[in-house]
């Protein structure tokens, strides 16, 4: 109970003997551990009753002395120890509760359990009363460990939901716009994107320009050798495109055999040569049929290219790009091109063709 520093219990030391001539006390040891806990003051109700006998008209005589021994220092003594036990045990409590009210709001039962406990030690305590008031912090303490582990639990629970929810958003949204097949982007991933490249490139006035590409002959092709080879060949094309290209490149199926490349940063020159590249690319990949071992001959792409011009609407873009594919097609095929005519020239060039597409749902903003 005692564990002063050596200087402070010679201290102590040297002051209780002076008391005990002064207060004509023998020195025996219950005398001297008595007063030694008055003078350190580490007792705080020793020093009031050994006062107040002190105080009294008979003095702190050897039978009281032997009492207020008995009382604080000899069996009794786990008493106080106990209850500066509790006191600390409550104080830690106090502070783990705190700790917890701070993360979760589910503790108004512990700080009511704890305040009730509080009022309890203020009142002096019985050894089995403070028995029950340790075993009660210490299942407290429990109780508290528990419920912060299921809040916990719970917190970690409810991030790894979110976390997985998440992952699901992400998947479906990457699915809604990723063409099945060929794995590259679909329609709806182009002309979101051709709406935001578009902005950006109207905002910091840097050129834009766009591929139409279409597989030549791709009917004949199914139609010799089926349906699922002609996928395999989609697939390959598709595979084709994306390794030619660079990462801020957008890669779409348009729909069927056709695809569309917008190409940001990039003018119509340049875009000419990507177009040229990738039909030189394609070209020289060899089909050959799994099944059999045979090979399939080439097959061969028709490109369109067109750079945007700042402010125009989206379709007029598409539309050029249009017309360079079909000019392309017209000329005899695996050929790329460029078309920069203005819109009244290409309305009057294509005018009740039917082999060109209308591009209108490409200016809807939503
Ligand atoms: P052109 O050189 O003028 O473009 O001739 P083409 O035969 O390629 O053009 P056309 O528009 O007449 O035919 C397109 C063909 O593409 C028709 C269809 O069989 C094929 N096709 C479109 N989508 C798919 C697909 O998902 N898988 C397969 N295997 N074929 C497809
Ligand atoms: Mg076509
Ligand atoms: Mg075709």
């Amino acid at each position: 109970m005692f564990d002063d520093s050596t200087p402070k219990a010679n201290e102590y030391c040297k002051a209780t003997l002076l008391r005990l001539e002064f207060l004509a006390l023998a020195p025996t040891p219950q005398h001297y551990e008595l007063i030694y806990a008055f003078i350190s003051g580490r007792l705080p109700q020793i020093k009031a009753e050994v006062d107040e006998a002190v105080r009294s008209s008979t003095g702190l005589t050897p039978e009281r002395a032997r009492v207020l021994y008995e009382k604080y220092l000899g069996a009794d003594k786990e008493k106080l120890v106990l209850q500066s036990n509790v006191k600390s045990l409550s104080e830690e409590l106090a502070r783990v509760m705190a700790l917890i009210s701070d993360a979760s709001d589910g503790t108004t039962q512990f700080t009511q359990t704890l305040s009730g406990f509080t009022s309890n030690i203020s009142k002096p305590l019985s050894v089995e009363e403070l028995h029950k008031a340790v075993n009660k912090v210490v299942e407290e303490t429990k109780s508290i460990a528990l419920k912060n582990k299921q809040l916990q639990e719970e917190l970690s629970k409810s991030s790894e939901q979110m976390n997985l929810m998440q992952e699901d958003l992400t998947r479906v949204q990457k699915e809604s716009i990723t063409d099945p097949l060929t794995n590259i982007g679909n329609r709806k991933h182009m002309v979101a994107e051709l709406k935001r490249m578009v902005t950006e490139a109207d905002d910091h006035r840097t050129p834009l320009s766009l591929l139409m590409i279409d597989i030549d002959h791709f009917k004949k092709f199914n139609d010799t050798h089926g349906h699922l080879v002609g996928d395999q060949v989609l697939k390959l094309v598709a595979r084709t495109l994306m390794e030619n290209l660079k990462g801020k490149d957008c890669v779409a199926r348009y729909g069927g055999e056709e695809f569309v490349i917008i190409l940001p940063q990039t003018r119509l020159a340049d875009a000419q040569r990507v177009a040229d590249t990738l039909r030189q690319s394609v070209a020289q990949k060899k089909i050959i049929r799994r099944d059999t071992n045979t090979a399939l001959g080439a097959v061969t792409v028709s490109i369109g290219v067109s750079q945007y011009h700042n402010g125009e609407k989206r379709s007029e873009l598409l539309k050029r790009a249009d017309v360079g594919l079909y000019l392309a097609k017209g000329a005899g095929r695996n050929r790329v091109v460029v078309q920069d005519m203005d819109a009244a020239t290409i309305a009057k060039l294509t005018e009740g063709k039917k082999d060109t597409h209308a591009f209108d749902e490409l200016d809807s903003d939503d």
